[in-house]
């Protein structure tokens, strides 16, 4: 220590370079590390958390420093029984490969939701407390518990796969009708990143859909993005894939904004050339 303040004060002769977590000025020394991203990185071992995933922690780290994700308190690194503990969180549950750091508290807290869906009842249940306004309910991407021992499902990638299958209840009636209607391999990646990533919720909407009852306006139906060509599919309602037709989705926002300016003040529906129309009606 002694021997560290000295080469400090003597400018002339010390040296310095960047910690590899963090990118503070560090001492040039035997470590590539800070004294608290040593500490992460030996938890990274222990934890086992992908290359990837490090790479990502670490330029955020860079980036914002040692604070929490979900609220900008700084964290702790050496007491692990403090709410202030920096803990490895999962940006989506059930990913390692993307991790950022947060309290312990708050990563308690925020339990199987994602970000937005956290910030999103934590805004509503203030509201409420505050403003007695009532809580309007979202639909959770990972809400489905998982046992242990449950395999996650291929498809949704967060609720648990039927027993010695590879899909969850709903992922394997899904998979079962984008075989029967012999959508190509891309197309069908596609729609299991989609659910992944959002849960079955509308393309064009984001509203929940319904996976039972087939009468329902809300029923998830399969729409070429690009009317007829299948590379790419997306999930929408039944309500919806018919009012978008042979549309682009461009071309759909369009006619929707200019019928709903012709029902609102009487303006002009202005016509367009389109991409893909070709009904002989
Ligand atoms: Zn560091
Ligand atoms: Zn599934």
């Amino acid at each position: 220590m002694k021997e560290c303040l000295s080469v400090k004060q003597n400018n002339l002769t010390c040296r310095y370079t960047k910690c590899r977590g963090c990118g503070k000025r560090i001492l040039l020394g035997r470590s590539k590390f800070c004294p608290d991203c040593f500490k992460l990185d030996a938890r990274f071992e222990i934890e086992n958390i992908p290359a990837k995933a490090r790479k990502g922690f670490w330029a955020y780290l860079h980036k914002y420093g040692l604070r929490c994700c979900f609220s900008g308190v700084s964290l702790e690194v050496d007491n692990d029984t403090s709410p202030w503990y920096l803990v490895f969180c999962r940006v989506n549950p059930g990913d390692k490969t993307k991790i950022v750091p947060a309290s312990a508290l708050f990563a308690v807290m925020k339990g199987r939701l994602l970000k937005k869906e956290f910030r999103y009842y934590v805004l509503a249940l203030d509201d409420h407390r505050k403003k007695h306004l009532r809580v309007k309910k979202i639909p959770l991407v990972h809400w489905q518990g998982l046992g242990p021992g449950d395999n996650i499902c291929a498809g949704c990638g967060h609720a648990a796969a039927l027993k010695g299958r590879k899909y969850c209840v709903r992922c394997a009636r899904l998979n079962v009708r984008m075989k029967c209607a012999r959508f190509p391999r891309e197309a069908i990646l596609g729609v299991w990143d989609y659910l992944r990533k959002y849960g079955f919720v509308c393309y064009y909407t984001g509203m929940p859909l319904d996976l039972d009852d087939f009468e329902s306006p809300w029923y998830l139906v399969f729409d070429h993005w690009i009317p007829r060509d299948p590379r790419k599919i997306v999930i929408t309602s039944s309500l919806l894939n018919i009012m978008k037709s042979d549309l682009t989705e461009e071309e759909f926002w369009y006619f929707i904004s200019q019928l709903a300016n012709f029902y609102r003040k009487g303006s002009v529906v202005r016509k367009r050339k389109l991409a893909y129309w070709c009904r002989p009606y």
